[in-house]
């Protein structure tokens, strides 16, 4: 039986409106959709009059111009940023020019190269945090308190916020209620995310906003779904190498039914990811370091 992973899909939203979605939190949506980022980027705004901002988005000038007049009268103290995807951390630098708001983060971007051709929107090189967070840190502002919860494997540097008082999680592009992240080595890494899958399952949290889409209001059940789901791809992966199916993409071919052409390569990443996965547990071998194109089997237990 196929895990059945419980997407939501449904979103009511403006592009380019500041709205209340709960009790002290506030999202404008950036119009930038696409297939990795569902309707566009959610930049989230906590607080009132003296507020932090969660992702401020891509910079389009569009989106940081809406942010800023729905905010007039507020005062942005505090910028956090979950990761550093260009449709999350690029507008820090704008918001921070016009507010003089302090960023956070876990740190820059790490894995791959500058320039590298990626999938889904690239990472942001050119952010820096003005003050770094580790695991558990509190970022603490007026009328809020965040813990920074350090959730790798979309990439290196992926924090999730949690607000303890209302069991609220902005839990970024870890997960999400839409789709699955992708996990695109060598910044993604498949064993870093099912470690964070697991961390959050060890967690209270009552609710998760991600960046894309709306919220997941059974956090526990769709978690436990999304660790199912990577367990059966994996048992897949290992049947076509069984089978002598050993090329990515043949792999994707077999194992992505009706996947839209665009998310191809994305796909193939995240079959990557799980090879080096396997081959780090001894359960693969590969010929040579677990690249892309490297030719895997099955290893003799
Ligand atoms: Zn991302």
């Amino acid at each position: 039986m196929p895990v059945d992973i419980p997407f939501r899909r449904e979103f009511s939203f403006e592009y380019g409106r500041l709205e209340p979605v709960a009790p002290g939190v506030r999202r404008i949506v950036a119009r930038n959709p696409s297939p990795f980022t569902f309707r566009g980027t959610g930049t989230y705004v906590i607080g009132g009059g003296e507020v932090a901002v969660i992702d401020p988005g891509p910079d389009l000038a569009e989106h940081i111009g809406a942010l800023l007049a729905g905010l007039a009268g507020e005062r942005v103290t505090h910028i956090l940023i979950t990761h550093t995807h260009r449709d999350h951390s690029p507008a820090a630098a704008q918001l921070k020019a016009a507010t003089g708001a302090v960023t956070y983060g876990y740190g820059p971007h790490a894995g791959g190269q500058r320039g590298e051709p990626g999938v889904e929107e690239g990472g942001d090189w050119d952010f820096v945090p003005d003050v770094t967070l580790g695991d558990g840190d509190r970022v603490a502002g007026r009328g809020w308190s965040f813990e920074a919860v350090h959730t790798p494997g979309h990439t290196s540097n992926h924090l999730c916020f949690a607000l303890p008082d209302s069991g609220i999680l902005f839990s970024g592009d870890h997960v999400m209620g839409w789709s699955t992240s992708v996990i695109s080595p060598p910044d993604g890494d498949m064993a870093a995310y099912m470690a964070s899958l697991d961390k959050l399952l060890g967690r209270r949290d009552a609710l998760y906003w991600p960046t894309h889409g709306p919220a997941i209001t059974e956090p526990q059940t769709h978690v436990r779904a999304l660790i199912a789901h990577r367990r059966e791809r994996e048992s897949g992966i290992l049947d076509c190498l069984s089978a002598g199916v050993w090329k990515i993409d043949a792999i994707v071919e077999r194992l992505y039914v009706g996947l839209q052409p665009g998310l191809r390569r994305a796909a193939g990443r995240s079959v990557h990811a799980h090879l080096i996965d396997l081959v780090g547990r001894g359960i693969v071998a590969s010929d040579g370091p677990p690249a892309l194109d490297t030719r895997y089997r099955r290893a003799h237990s």
